[in-house]
Order: C-alpha cells, then structure tokens, then sequence
C-alpha cells in the first residue's frame, strides 16, 4: 500500500495523536465551565491558539479555530462582503469549491459581482488584468489560493498582497494546501484573511482555524455562545484544537528537512517517469516547474491506456492510492473543474500525485515501476490484439 494522496488528507502524527488523548479521556472539560476541569480545557484552546499565533507570527487574538478550512473560507467570505458590504468580488476559476461556491451563492442572490481574473493553459495568473480589475473596481475582496490543490500552482503572496492593498482591496488566501508547508509571516504579509485546516499537516481531521487581521472583522456564520470571541458560536472541538497546534508545531519544527525531502521525492519521480518507457506524458498547471509549483503536489497527464480502463483504477487495485482531482470533485461525479478550466489534457487520465513527509524513494521508485509495468503490459495486450 503505497499513499501519495497527501493532498487529500494525510496521516496523524503519533507525537499529534499523543498530545490529544489527554483530551479525549480524563481532561473532557468544557472550556465555557468555570470549574478546574473546564478552566484546563481553556487553557489548552489558548495554549493552541498561542502556538498557532507564534508559528505564524500573528496575535492569538487574531486567529479563531473552525471546523476545517471550508468553514473557514465561509467565515472570511461571507463575514467580510456582510460586514463591509463588499459589491465586487475577484477570483480564479481554479479555486477550491469552498471559495467558488460561497461567492457563487451571494452572486446569485444578486448581492455580489464576482470577476475571474485571466489564467494562461499552465493556470497562471495575469497580474496586469488582476491590477485592471482592482483599478475599476475600489475595495474589491480577492480570493486567491497560495498553493493550488490540484496542479499544485503556487502565487506569490506577497506580490499579490502589494497589488491588492494598493488599490485599497481586501485580500483573502485559501492557504489550505501551504500552512505546514511553507512559511508564513503575518506581520510581513499584508493580508486580510487566511485559512488552515489540520488534516493537511497531519493533524486531525474536522478542525481548522482562520487568521483574521486585526483591523478586520467579520459577522458571524455560525451564532451562538460567546465561543471564538462570538464569531463561531459552539463548544470547541478541544482535542481537535490541540492536536491542530501540535500538528503545525511538529510541521514547522522540520520544515526544512521535510521540504528537502518532499522536493527531492517529487524530481526524484519527474525524473524516473520522464527518462522511462511511457511516452507522451505532459503535466498539467506548472506542476514540472520547480519555483511555481508546491513540492509536494505533481499532476500528471498520461495518455490514455489504449487496452481501456481508466490508469486511476488500475494504480488503486495495485494499492497505490492517488487521485484524479480533488477528493471533493469525485463526490460530484463532474469531474475536475480546476483540468476542465485549463482547457488542457482533458483526453487523457489525468493523475495527481502528492507526497509527504512519510514517503520514501524506494516507494517512489515503486510507483513509477507499476506504471511502466501497466503501459507495458497495455502495449503488449494492444500489439496480441493486432496480430
Ligand atoms: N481549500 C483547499 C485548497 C483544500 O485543498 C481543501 C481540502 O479539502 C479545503 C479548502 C477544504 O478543507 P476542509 O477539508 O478542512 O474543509
């Protein structure tokens, strides 16, 4: 069994497991209660929230814990166009579902006009349209993700940053793929709004959190109790909370050696692929590219088995678990949208590919020998057929 999904989701870290269990046995407290047992759950959500905050060089008072990095995106989205009356909203058409889908409702009730700034076939952004947009349009939200989940694209941020604050815009990152990943300094980066969800960095699953600045704010999404400081009302998920710290902890403790290794496990599998016996492979976005793509994600399209079947099935039954797009599209049955937006490689099996610090090369070496072997093999079926 070999995982390269870690864009999907990726697996709990043992020191993260071991941080939680205290709080999901003895310590069950409620953080709201006054009593020494919820006064020890409030002191870990703040512990976590001071972890959080210091990793990222923001205040605690800046960052609220959700239920993952949708909610998140949902906060920041709806609570600025509600709290600041946003009327113009720029995007991508390669965003995740949660940003696509949140502007898409508020556009239809007629409430917002959302622009998608131009891309070229690789998914990249044109600037100079961007800045068009912003021009014409003062005190526009963007929503622009760092770190692309499907073809990996990765946008300066802090280019981005410069731009839309020049215009007066509000700017908020889906940076769900990049937290853990990469390095984020909030006092440096001149952002609005800004997501992470655990299950990426090897945390829980179900537990994220939002930076918010503090010259912002937003109306809640969800109403209730005084929790998040009356931005997400409800008991927090503790465990998850904590587990969600102690994730971005362990991640950025090793960062360097983590984006070392991943870096090298990515050219070490273009260079295997690229130097052996299936021809016509292409990739899509600038997953190729090593300073505009993540390490850690590479989609590739291969071309189309001519025995049929699709590739994605046959690597799963030889337990080599991938994915064709996001998990969130194989719920929809409608394909990728993000593959369907570049207009490219659509007749073949498009395949991503996305490693962590848990894989090796020997695995990555495995992978490759179980493609070529299924290429072979469809080539040997295709000539039998022909004779
Ligand atoms: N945004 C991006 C870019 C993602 O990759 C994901 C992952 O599924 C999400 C948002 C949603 O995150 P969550 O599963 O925490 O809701």
């Amino acid at each position: 069994e070999i995982y390269c999904d870690n864009a999907a989701t990726t697996a709990l870290d043992p020191e993260v497991l071991n941080a939680m269990i205290p709080y999901l046995t003895n310590q069950y407290g409620n953080p709201s209660s006054s009593h020494a047992l919820g006064q020890k759950a409030r002191e870990a959500v703040e512990e976590s929230r001071h972890t959080v905050a210091s990793l990222l060089n923001a205040s605690p008072n800046d960052i609220f814990f959700t239920s993952g990095a949708t909610e998140a995106n949902n906060i920041a989205l709806s609570g600025a166009i509600r709290t600041y009356d946003v009327s113009h909203a720029v995007t991508s058409r390669l965003e995740h579902k949660a940003v696509l889908q949140t502007l898409g409702q508020y556009s239809q009730e007629g409430e917002l006009d959302v622009s998608f700034v131009k891309i070229d076939s690789k998914g990249n952004i044109d600037f100079e349209y961007l800045e068009n947009l912003l021009k014409f349009n003062a005190q526009s939200i963007v929503s622009l993700m760092h770190v692309n989940n499907e073809i990996g694209n990765l946008i300066d941020l802090k280019a981005l940053s410069a731009l839309v604050k020049y215009y007066d815009g509000i700017l908020h990152s889906d940076t769900t793929q990049s937290i853990g990943k990469y390095r984020i300094d909030l006092q440096e980066l001149d952002i609005d709004y800004l997501v992470g969800s655990s299950h990426k960095f090897h945390g829980p699953k179900g537990v994220g959190f939002i930076y918010i600045n503090k010259y912002k704010k937003v109306k809640p999404l969800i109403y209730g109790g005084a929790q998040e400081r009356g931005t997400r009302g409800g008991t927090e998920n503790v465990a998850g909370i904590v587990g969600l710290a102690k994730a971005l902890e362990v991640s950025y403790r090793d960062l360097e050696k983590n984006h070392n290794h991943i870096s090298y496990l990515k050219s070490f599998f273009i260079e295997l692929l690229t130097n052996g016996p299936i021809k016509n492979i292409r990739f899509n976005g600038e997953s190729f590219s090593e300073d505009k793509s993540s390490y850690s994600i590479v989609n590739v399209a291969f071309p189309h088995l001519k025995h049929g079947g699709s590739l994605l099935d046959k690597l799963a039954q030889l337990e080599i678990y991938v994915s064709g797009g996001s998990a969130c599209s194989n719920l929809t049955q409608s394909g990728s949208h993000v593959l369907k937006n570049l207009k490219v490689h659509l007749d073949r099996d498009n395949v991503r590919f996305s490693f962590s610090r848990h894989n090796t090369p020997q695995e990555i070496r495995h992978v490759v020998k179980v493609l070529n072997q299924i290429y072979q093999e469809d080539e040997g079926i295709a000539k039998s057929k022909l004779l």
